[in-house]
């Protein structure tokens, strides 16, 4: 073959193969094995006719490819290579060529021509005449397997980096929707702010439910006696008895049980759901020891933390308004949840009172308050999200009751069912909505809480998986399991520090069996639950501060000073609150915050207490956030306490 004068590729015969890349020109030689036989056969039938065996198909290549690299070099050659072939082996075959080339080369002269071409710069290059395609047959088989070794390796290593390429593409397509800057959470602030108003102004006036409490007494130390809680929340199920000795003595003594709530209970009716609460709370008062005592003629009472979203109608009594969390016990919506569990206990055959239906938020504003009387809000981060807190009964327009004789009133804000188009939400968020049981509701707490933070993870994961196969194929059945990634796993491989993340292999394959992932892989992954981490955790912050601008103690007004709220200024919607709640103790405000995510996810904590900081500035000193642990259990026992019939002086 002439390689001075490159003869334009006769594209006679186009064959479009099951497993090949949808059209491939074949090089004249193959032709010419085929013309002699077939005449112009174009089907693919001709070649599995004639056998073509893949020795002979890569012997093929490499001739018209070292033609066509010595006549026009790499730059030019590289499109006739990848007609011959998929994309991702042309590398394996031309660095193949080079390399055996250039050995034959350094052979000197067993194949004479060769000596004619030298590598450059461009590929290898042709230094005078000819070049015969004529290679003898042990050379072939050689140049035939060396040929495809390379071109396996070179594909695999082009197929890892390809499938980073995408997976990175996609982390960072979701980092970028997922982006919180400062003037963006400033944006939340303010719409947080300004759904409160709404929602305080009417019923239905803000998706908000801004629920009046009837909690109009926090507790304040001077509490004796023994009292009880009950806390379902998300996951678990609490059962709590308290000792208390008034100031001097406090919480004497205190103890708790916890059960897991049957996954069956959950998705079950309204009776089986409250008679096994009441039956684990008759097991627990049973086994009551010595250490804790009913005064004379004390009834036992109870505060029952019920944290669903619940419409108030005594400090005792409320309906369900819907469920959330993954609860769906269709009977006990619109059902007062107090005398549910009140029909439990006496099925049981046992005399108790509730004395207090609360919020788990409102519990732990109370478990808080009793401690420090700068506690304002409280915070939920556990398995979902909420917070509360103490308002002026007469910023609560919609409140038709008389104005309590504190003025206070605490707000249940079902902060999770908060919305604003400044929320970036993306894809994984959508899809997550669709597929919950209340879809629609509750975007808020979709994007912050435990119970989906892992699952947006996954879902991003899902998405890397099927288009960058960083998984392997197929894609590993569990990982298209909704909720298979729980929070608690995701955090551990956020908080991998090791240099090889092995944690994130450990999760990886105990949650999904899957194996053998590469370093770059993992870190992808650990990227991907730290862009969901902190976009949850700063939008947390975010809400905070909102609440904090509502009642005017967002910084702004250091040193006890009272002044209006700053709110005033950017209000587009002209509200503003006239008197900020007073301040107890130069203007501190401590937020009282209780759940499994903020207290075991160390990262989630820091994110959150970092954007507090940026969004407060100077004012963030005068606003403390406070681990107040288990404290919506005791704080429902503390409200009995401050609720009950039975009042011991
Ligand atoms: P609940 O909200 O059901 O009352 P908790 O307040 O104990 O219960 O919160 C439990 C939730 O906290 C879990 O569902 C999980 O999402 C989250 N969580 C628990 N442990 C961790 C952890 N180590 N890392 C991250 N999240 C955690
Ligand atoms: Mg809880």
């Amino acid at each position: 073959m002439d390689i001075g004068r490159f003869p334009k590729l006769p594209v006679r015969i186009r064959w479009q193969a099951d497993h090949q890349a949808p059209c491939s020109a074949f090089p004249s030689c193959w032709q010419d094995i085929g013309r002699g036989q077939t005449g112009s056969d174009d089907s693919p039938r001709f070649y599995k006719k004639w056998k073509l065996d893949w020795m002979d198909r890569g012997c093929c290549w490499m001739d018209e490819y070292i033609s066509c690299l010595g006549a026009r070099g790499f730059e030019m050659s590289r499109p006739l290579l990848m007609s011959f072939i998929a994309k991702s082996v042309c590398v394996g075959v031309h660095v193949c060529v080079c390399v055996l080339l250039c050995l034959e080369v350094k052979r000197a002269g067993s194949i004479p021509t060769f000596t004619r071409l030298r590598a450059g710069r461009k590929g290898l290059e042709p230094i005078d005449g000819n070049v015969s395609g004529a290679w003898p047959w042990r050379m072939r088989s050689r140049r035939a397997a060396a040929c495809a070794a390379a071109a396996v390796i070179v594909s695999r290593r082009l197929k890892v980096r390809s499938q980073k390429c995408t997976a990175r593409k996609i982390l960072l397509e979701f980092q970028e929707a997922c982006y919180t800057p400062l003037a963006r959470l400033r944006q939340v602030v303010d719409a947080m702010a300004v759904e409160m108003h709404a929602g305080l102004v009417s019923e239905g006036g803000s998706k908000l439910k801004m629920l009046p409490t009837y909690i109009d007494r926090l507790p304040d130390g001077h509490e004796r006696g023994l009292y009880y809680a009950v806390d379902l929340g998300g996951t678990n199920f609490r059962v709590l008895r308290v000792q208390l000795g008034g100031l001097e003595g406090r919480v004497i003594k205190q103890e708790y049980e916890e059960v897991a709530i049957p996954p069956e209970l959950m998705l079950g009716t309204s009776e089986q759901l409250f008679d096994f609460i009441a039956k684990e709370l008759v097991s627990f008062v049973a086994r009551e020891g010595q250490d804790f005592r009913l005064h004379a003629g004390q009834n036992r009472e109870i505060g029952f933390t019920f944290s669903f979203p619940v419409k108030q109608t005594a400090v005792n009594s409320g309906t369900l308004l819907q469920w959330t969390k993954g609860f769906k016990v269709n009977d006990a919506v619109g059902e007062d949840v107090v005398a549910a569990l009140q029909r439990g206990i006496e099925r049981r055959g046992y005399k108790m009172r509730i004395a207090a239906l609360v919020n788990d938020t409102v519990g732990t504003l109370a478990g808080g308050r009793y401690w420090n009387n700068d506690v304002m809000i409280g915070v939920i981060l556990g398995t979902g999200t909420n917070a509360c807190y103490v308002e002026r009964a007469e910023a609560v327009s919609k409140w038709a009751g008389d104005i309590p004789k504190s003025g206070e009133m605490v707000i249940n804000m079902e902060w999770g069912n908060f919305w604003s188009s400044h929320l970036p939400r993306t894809y994984v968020d959508e899809s997550l909505d669709n597929e919950s049981l209340n879809p629609g509701e509750y975007g808020f707490e979709k994007m912050i809480s435990g119970m989906y933070l892992g699952d947006c993870v996954r879902r991003v994961l899902v998405r890397m998986a099927q288009e960058a196969c960083i998984f392997g194929t197929p894609v590993p059945h569990k990982l298209l399991e909704a909720f298979s990634l729980m929070t608690p796993d995701m955090s551990k491989m956020h908080h991998d520090d090791s240099s090889d993340l092995k944690v994130v292999a450990e999760v990886l394959k105990r949650v999904y069996g899957i194996q053998n992932t590469t370093v770059g892989i993992r870190k992808i992954v650990v990227a991907v639950c730290d862009t969901v981490c902190q976009r949850g955790a700063r939008l947390a912050a975010a809400g905070i501060v909102g609440i904090l601008k509502k009642i005017g103690r967002d910084g702004s007004a250091a040193n006890g000073v009272i002044k209006r709220n700053t709110f005033e200024q950017s209000d587009m919607n002209g509200f503003h609150d006239e008197v900020p709640v007073h301040y107890t103790s130069g203007g501190r405000t401590v937020v009282a915050m209780d759940g499994g995510l903020y207290e075991h996810y160390t990262k989630f904590r820091n994110y959150m207490q970092e954007a507090v900081v940026e969004l407060l500035g100077e004012g963030s000193k005068n606003v403390v956030i406070e681990l107040s642990k288990d404290g919506s259990g005791i704080g429902a026992a503390l409200l009995a306490a401050s609720h009950a019939e039975y009042v011991i002086s």
